[in-house]
């Protein structure tokens, strides 16, 4: 028996839960939600965010298809046309993902006039094809006698001006996105289940109590507004196509960013405390093209958008005479550091290897920041023992009081 993430209780039987849910390509699945509350949550929670107007929008951009294999359409509905209110008009998806209007049939009021002879009816161009299959289905509906009748006659509407309204939620689908900070923060840091405002935030999924949520004041921005974005504006791309999860310690707490295909942005407040992911943050990216769900820590965030680490140096000259020989030297020549098993290796004054790797020793040291971390990050340290590096090509020693070990940013994520 496990313990649900939801409703908290041990059961029997789980199944794959998608936290990005599978209707807008989410690829990051977990199996610590229960059968019950997955299944539950899949209506009253994940729906009130795939079927979101902006959303809609999105998938209906992209062609993905929802659970029933169709692409969703956000202009489902009856619409009317701006210069006859009365004309009723529809908005269909052909198989390719294009959009076109089809205006609705107009039918003269039988009741009013039972017997006839003769009737209009107005139907749109594309209807052309099954003409005989609409006035039979009208012949049928009103019992219209076929052998009184003498004629029909076909009116088209082209390329109509439609008049359309939208409904755009502006709270319900945020607790969808609350569930999917949820379930990454409790998936990638397991003691934050048992925090004060977890147990909290499970109790609002589970019971799917959105009056709950609005009192809580969980949620930093709107949902659609992109200021949430801009501290990592420089790290990620928050491409139109991806959705990204971004866990991190703030003076607030533990904060979740969301930002789905860059059209819904928001902040959820996961915790109060600040004991958890200090240092470090978590970005989960999920790739339509690649159909993949990543996740990257501070590390390979920086590994992944910044270069390798590269090493200035300053040297200490005894006198005036070797650092002008150095200087000379080092005009004439593209120097070059002794690579030992590929690490620059830090020697004592009598060629003796001390550290394999100079990054052994400025790992014990403090160090300054140097650079505008945007586009270079550099830290600068200062060496409290009598250290040497080999430079080619004449492969002599140097004793080096200073060390800036320094990345350039190549990448987003
Ligand atoms: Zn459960």
């Amino acid at each position: 028996m496990q313990t649900c993430i939801i409703c908290r209780k041990k059961k029997a039987d789980f199944n794959d839960e998608h936290v990005i849910p599978d209707s807008i390509q989410g690829y990051y699945h977990i199996n610590t939600v229960c059968t019950d509350c997955n299944s539950r949550m899949g209506s009253a929670i994940d729906n009130k965010l795939i079927n979101h107007k902006f959303i809609e929008f999105q998938r209906f951009l992209f062609n993905i298809k929802g659970k029933s294999g169709s692409i969703p359409n956000p202009f489902s509905g009856t619409h009317h046309l701006v210069d006859n209110p009365d004309r009723k008009v529809v908005l269909e998806i052909d198989g390719k993902g294009n959009l076109s209007p089809r205006l609705l049939p107009i039918v003269p009021n039988f009741k009013k006039e039972p017997i006839v002879d003769s009737f209009i009816i107005q139907v749109d161009k594309k209807d052309e094809g099954h003409l005989d299959e609409i006035i039979d289905k009208i012949i049928l509906r009103n019992g219209i006698d076929k052998q009184r009748l003498t004629s029909t006659k076909i009116e088209r509407e082209i390329d109509p001006y439609i008049s359309i309204t939208l409904n755009i939620d502006t709270q319900d689908f945020k607790v969808g996105m609350l569930k999917m900070a949820y379930e990454f923060a409790v998936d990638n840091i397991p003691e934050y289940f048992n925090d004060e405002l977890a147990r909290t935030i499970s109790k609002i999924l589970y019971k799917g109590d959105f009056q709950d949520l609005v009192k809580k004041v969980l949620f930093f921005g709107s949902g659609f507004d992109k200021e949430i974005l801009a501290p990592f504006q420089n790290l990620i791309s928050f491409e139109k196509k991806n959705h990204y999860l971004i866990l991190l310690s703030t003076k607030h707490g533990l904060i979740c960013i969301i930002n789905l295909f860059n059209i819904l942005s928001i902040g959820i407040r996961l915790s109060n405390s600040t004991k958890y992911l200090k240092n470090d943050l978590l970005v989960g990216k999920n790739d339509l093209d690649d159909h993949s769900f990543k996740i990257f820590n501070t590390r390979e965030l920086i590994e992944f958008t910044f270069t390798e680490m590269s090493f200035g140096f300053e040297y200490y000259f005894s006198d005036d005479q070797s650092r002008m020989e150095f200087e000379l030297f080092s005009n004439e020549n593209i120097l070059s550091h002794y690579h030992d098993d590929g690490h620059i290796a830090f020697y004592n004054s009598s060629g003796q290897i001390v550290y394999r790797s100079l990054l052994d020793k400025l790992e014990s040291l403090s160090s300054r920041s140097l650079g505008d971390t945007i586009n270079e990050m550099t830290s600068e340290y200062d060496l409290d023992e009598e250290l040497y590096i080999k430079l080619l090509p004449q492969n002599k020693l140097y004793r080096v009081i200073k060390v800036f070990a320094s990345r350039y940013r190549i990448n987003k994520l």
